[in-house]
């Protein structure tokens, strides 16, 4: 099919949620892909930060088949060896107890509120519920967690939402300290804030709410669902913060490109989600953990060691590009922002693939960049030359 007949069929019928480029993706290796046509894109995008081990990844399409002969699903009321191993490595390289497997990043937030909320009901009974979260996060599209998103744009239209979130600026414990009250039951915090302009929490600001959340046995949740699996150079992103979560979420780049999400637990609160309070049919699928457990064999001290150095070299060559558009570059790994001035974000974003090179956008005018985590130094260069003959001097 042409990219014009794609384009027709898919408008007629699918229903226009998304505001998509004019490009038809068919296939790709490693992080380059290319359209109906056979143009050739460098991808900094991973689609959303999913395709962690890059495209046409040949372990991780076995892995996927194998499974899928053996058997592509079985119910939670089961046990299934891919999920048991899956949850196994989570927890001993993170140091967390026990593991929730569901399929998306929302519906994992979802998760790590109700734990939140049962904890609390548990120990204290009913009236300790408000969870607090940050200014300018994102934490997913389902009516709990829009409303926990701590942006006014996703408060709209589709009242009621569940109640209960307080909304603070990040790196200013002042102000979370004088706008909890004793309703209070956790903090949930992006690291790094994805959709909200790439910005990095202070390492200080998030041990102090760490040390806080512990005096008043409030639970500490971390919603890594953009930041974990290997993204900002380590595992998790809360392990270089010297911090113990209750509640860690992930999803996107997990299985490498199958729909997985879901929540690690601290010994502290695994207690609170017991039989009958939780569940997912699909979740801990086996074709999906066996997708992760190989996602995770390639995410060795290696790859993460490369993450770090990647993202330090595409940082450097931005910086030298002296551009009179970059006000600022941002992030950790290879999660980065820049953020522009004197030029939109959404239209450069066109232009660069337009130009062969796919990004992403962020909200505070930043374009971004969520490259596969195994994208080779050839393919950023190729990236970054078109980047240079868009917005260097
Ligand atoms: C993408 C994202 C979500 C939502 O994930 P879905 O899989 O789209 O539901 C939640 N939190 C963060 C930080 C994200 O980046």
């Amino acid at each position: 099919m042409t990219t014009k007949e794609l384009m027709a069929l898919d408008q007629q019928y699918v229903l226009g949620t998304y505001g998509r480029n004019p490009i038809a993706i068919s296939h790709g290796k490693g992080a380059t892909v290319y359209d109906e046509e056979g143009n050739e894109y460098i991808d900094f995008t991973s689609g959303i930060g999913v395709s962690s081990v890059g495209y046409g990844n040949e372990k991780w399409a076995k892995a996927i088949y194998d499974q899928a002969l053996k058997i592509g699903h079985m119910s939670n009321l089961y046990y299934t060896e891919p999920c048991a191993k899956l949850a196994e490595q989570l927890c001993t390289r993170t140091g967390m107890s026990a593991v929730f497997f569901g399929n998306s990043g929302a519906e994992a937030n979802e998760g790590i509120i109700k734990l939140a909320r049962k904890y609390s009901f548990d120990k204290y009974g009913e009236g300790r519920s408000t969870i607090i979260t940050m200014k300018d996060s994102f934490h997913g599209r389902t009516i709990t967690t829009l409303n926990a998103t701590g942006q006014d744009m996703f408060h709209q239209y589709f009242f009621p939402f569940t109640e209960g979130f307080m909304y603070v600026k990040a790196n200013d414990f002042s102000e979370l300290a004088m706008t909890a009250d004793d309703t209070v039951c956790a903090v949930m915090m992006e690291l790094v804030q994805g959709e909200g302009g790439v910005n990095v929490l202070d390492k200080e600001y998030v041990k102090t709410v760490a040390e806080y959340c512990k005096k008043n046995d409030w639970l500490l949740l971390i919603d890594e669902v953009q930041t974990g699996v290997g993204r900002t150079g380590t595992l998790f992103a809360f392990q270089d913060y010297d911090i113990e979560p209750d509640g860690v979420s992930f999803a996107k780049g997990i299985a490498g490109g199958l729909p997985m999400g879901g929540f690690l637990v601290s010994e502290k609160a695994r207690g609170a989600l017991g039989p009958g309070t939780h569940g997912s049919t699909f979740g801990g699928n086996p074709i999906a953990a066996s997708a992760a457990l190989e996602v995770l064999s390639e995410l060795d001290d290696q790859l993460l060691l490369e993450v770090r150095e990647k993202g330090n070299y595409i940082a450097a060559a931005i910086h030298n590009m002296r551009s009179g558009n970059i006000k600022a570059i941002k992030g950790k790994g290879l999660m980065i922002g820049l953020e522009l001035i004197g030029a939109d974000a959404g239209q450069i974003s066109q232009a660069l693939a337009a130009r062969g090179l796919l990004t992403l956008t962020a909200h505070g005018n930043v374009l971004r960049f969520l490259p596969p985590l195994v994208i080779t130094i050839e393919e950023i260069d190729k990236g970054l030359a078109i980047l240079q003959s868009l917005l260097g001097d």
